[in-house]
């Protein structure tokens, strides 16, 4: 035995590397697969080269261990649900039959088995399938994908360090099967997982693991003392196991906070933390629990969910200090790099001056691996990079491009008033219902119409230049008149023009606003095969000229019923994006206001008396820790009402949100003072409004009455329930008929017979109101 006393050369990890391939052959082979085009060895073949590729390459970049296990065909969580034998009883005959194919059925759905439900990694836009598990579920150790990617690694003459989700976190993120009551504790499980985590452990140490890492992001949130103490009885347990791998309990997105104590203590012989951002406080939080003495630390210090370079320097002083207090220390990125995209290199359109101050996946491995030399050979030994990262950092901060003095100007000149409608709701919609002249229970929608195959192959031909801009337009304003047409018979009384020229209500106005770069091969995982190109937030952000303006004029100009102006809000438009980190979110929040401002004024002033700004990312975006949550909703809520506030009394301002889960935001909904929101509650039987109604929310609501996340068609009978049902915690003079989100996903025929129904369900809802 030798015992390790001075510091051993720190080496340069990573949690996990973008899997889809450099020019996403993991989505086509995959596809393909579902459509039968592609072989399942095929499929395995190609996804076991994109491995190997991606070992080569983070080893051949000085990574010294490389992860393993992180790659998935869909997702790593249905992956740990694999693992762990936890296939719901829906699933389990077609996954006994066919691994592969169970796999995807429990990830996509089949004809007779839903899928599992999916939703948000923490606060990235990567999404997991959500375990299902109760009283009755068995766990069984599956370690098979594991241990044979392990193999593979090895078999490069690799060291290699498996990653899996951790068993508090994987708990953590489950929920009751259907049919479990509700108040099921999937936590209550623990006892049973840990065997089956100490078997895959063990199998893992007979094929070579030296060391294991266990994932818990969920630490990093608000936990309970009784969260806490399960995590303190996992980690006794598997570090006391005897025949087990060296464990290393990661975190990241945010602070431990409460359960870093508890991880410090843990007999597990290495902890991985996030030093960036919000999390920074996890050094002063660690020197106060006495380091780590002994054991390793893997730092975090190249932040793995934004792409910035790195300021060399001010992280090898993170460092620096770090060495006091652990046994070894290891440099690595805050979390997995699978939410940054591949290569900035690959960028032809970005100016050089600004390609030099972004760092994607690779350029991040180059990153972790100059600070490890930097750690372990002094300074000198990277001289040259910390020197030219010295100067790409200087020309960002004192770039003229990132800098707009007359956007500064106004930024600065905001005062409350700005952010204040003129008159306070009560006289605003007197003026409004004056003006537009609606029904009680007015029917409309949410903003976009079916984006039907002509549409996209006419993007697509405008992209290849196979047809011009005009013909490109002409075939817009077709589909805006079908839409304005559809919705004059349906009898919908406020229109939408249907959002037949936006790609991604992101992207759409990103493209448009100056201070925004957009990627070309910049894709990140957002969930299973679907991959999207967030846009930067690079420079001080204006809006040259009207971006939808005339589509909404054009719209109206067909019909005599009011057509509802619609823009993306500045908080999803942050929330989508790679934000700025020179300045602080609520200042870029506030420019991205400002020129949505313009465009709200603009649209006013073309006529349109309604105007919706949809925020469906406000509730997703609120900080893992509630003690961040104020300082995040007075920034979030400012923004939107500034720009909206810009208008007159009897233009009428709507606001859209979704993805449920409204309750902890009541209060900020209510601080955007919008005249109308549209929010999903189809599925929750309007649970929304009874939450509105019990915060006594004062304006008007459209929960939603149609589901268009299924191509079911809602009944007549079924949505003029809800609407009764919504109409016992909102009164009709406030309560708006819509359904959930936009249509973009949907079939026409579906999205034809569902209005129609609405339609119905409101005049009969209406008939039975009596005359007040
Ligand atoms: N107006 C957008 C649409 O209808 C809203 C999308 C969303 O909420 N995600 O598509
Ligand atoms: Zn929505």
């Amino acid at each position: 035995m030798t015992t390790r006393t001075a510091a051993a050369p720190a080496r340069a990890t990573v949690y996990g590397y973008p899997r889809q391939g450099p020019d996403r052959e993991l989505k086509k082979a995959i596809e393909g697969y579902w459509k039968g085009r592609v072989t399942a060895d095929a499929l395995r073949a190609g996804a076991a080269e994109l491995r190997r590729a991606n070992w080569r390459e983070l080893a051949a970049a000085g990574i010294h261990e490389v992860p393993t296990g992180d790659f998935s065909y869909y997702d790593h969580v249905l992956d740990t649900t694999v693992m762990v034998g936890a296939i719901p009883a829906r699933h389990r005959a077609a996954a006994a039959a066919n691994a592969l194919d169970g796999y995807f059925a429990m990830a996509r759905g089949t004809q007779d088995a839903a899928p599992l439900e999916m939703t948000k990694w923490f606060d990235t836009n990567y999404h997991y399938l959500v375990p299902e598990l109760g009283p009755d579920t068995v766990f069984t150790a599956d370690p098979a994908k594991q241990v044979s990617e392990l193999k593979e690694a090895l078999a490069l003459g690799l060291t290699a360090r498996p990653v899996l989700v951790g068993p508090v976190t994987y708990l953590l993120l489950a929920k009751p099967a259907p049919g479990v009551p509700a108040d099921f504790d999937p936590l209550s499980l623990l006892d049973r997982l840990l065997p089956v985590y100490a078997e895959v452990l063990a199998d893992l140490r007979a094929a070579g693991a030296e060391w294991v890492q266990l994932d818990e992001p969920a630490l990093v949130q608000d936990r309970t003392s009784d969260e806490l103490s399960a995590a303190s009885r996992a980690y006794r347990h598997l570090g006391t196991l005897t025949d087990r791998p060296k464990l290393l309990v990661a975190s990241y997105f945010d602070r431990l906070g409460d359960a870093l104590p508890v991880l410090a203590k843990a007999p597990v012989d290495g902890l991985a933390l996030d030093f960036t951002e919000s999390a920074a406080a996890n050094l002063d939080a660690l020197a106060a629990v006495g380091g780590l003495p002994g054991k390793r630390l893997v730092a975090g210090v190249v932040n793995g969910r934004n792409i910035w370079v790195n300021d060399l320097e001010q992280s090898l002083s993170t460092l620096a200090t770090l060495l006091g207090l652990a046994g070894r220390v290891d440099v690595a990125a805050s979390c997995s790099l699978l939410h940054v995209p591949l290569d900035a290199a690959l960028e032809q359109d970005i100016e050089p001056q600004i390609l030099r101050w972004l760092a994607f996946a690779k350029q991040k491995t180059a990153e972790i691996v100059t600070l490890a030399e930097g750690l372990a050979q002094g300074t000198d030994a990277i001289a040259g990079e910390l020197a030219s990262n010295r100067a790409d950092l200087a020309s960002r901060a004192a770039s003229p491009i990132t800098r707009d003095p007359a956007v500064r100007a106004r930024t600065e000149a905001v005062t409350d008033v700005d952010a204040r409608r003129s008159q306070p709701y009560p006289e605003r919609t007197a003026a409004q219902r004056a003006h537009l002249g609606l029904p009680l229970l007015p029917t409309t929608t949410i903003g976009s119409f079916p984006q039907t195959g002509e549409l996209r192959t006419a993007r697509a031909d405008l992209r290849a230049g196979r047809i011009g801009t005009a013909a490109y337009e002409e075939r817009i304003k077709a589909a805006i008149g079908e839409v304005i047409s559809f919705q004059e018979k349906a009898g919908l009384d406020v229109l939408v023009h249907g959002e037949a020229e936006r790609n991604d209500m992101v992207q759409y106005f990103a493209e448009q606003l100056t201070g925004y770069l957009t990627t070309e091969h910049g894709w990140v995982q957002s969930y299973g095969t679907r991959y999207v190109r967030p846009p930067i937030l690079a420079a001080d952000i204006s809006r040259p000229k009207p971006m939808t303006v005339r589509w909404t004029t054009y719209a109206q100009s067909l019909t005599s019923r009011p057509v509802k102006g619609m823009l993306t809000g500045p908080v999803t438009m942050l929330a989508w994006s790679f934000v700025r980190d020179d300045q602080p979110l609520g200042h870029t929040a506030r420019q991205v206001a400002l020129a949505l401002r313009d465009e709200v004024n603009d649209l006013e002033a073309a006529g349109t008396s309604v105007i919706q700004v949809d925020e469906p990312a406000l509730r997703e975006t609120l900080p893992l820790r509630a003690t961040d949550h104020p300082a995040y909703l007075t920034w979030a809520t400012e923004a939107f009402r500034l720009s909206t506030s810009g208008v007159r009394p009897d233009t009428q301002i709507h606001t859209h949100m979704c993805y449920a889960e409204f309750g902890d935001i009541v209060q900020a909904i209510d601080d955007l003072d919008a005249d109308v929101i549209s929010l999903e509650a189809a599925r929750s039987h309007m649970q929304v409004a009874r939450e509105l109604a019990a915060h006594g929310y004062p304006r008007q609501a459209g929960p939603g009455v149609y589901d268009i996340h299924s191509p079911r068609v809602p009944s007549t009978g079924e949505a003029a329930e809800l609407l009764r049902t919504g109409l016992r915690a909102i009164p009709a003079e406030r309560l708006w008929v819509n359904p959930d989100c936009g249509l973009k996903t949907r079939g026409w025929p579906e999205t034809r017979a569902s209005l129609e129904n609405l339609v119905a369900a409101a005049r009969i809802v209406r008939g039975e109101l009596s005359p007040s």
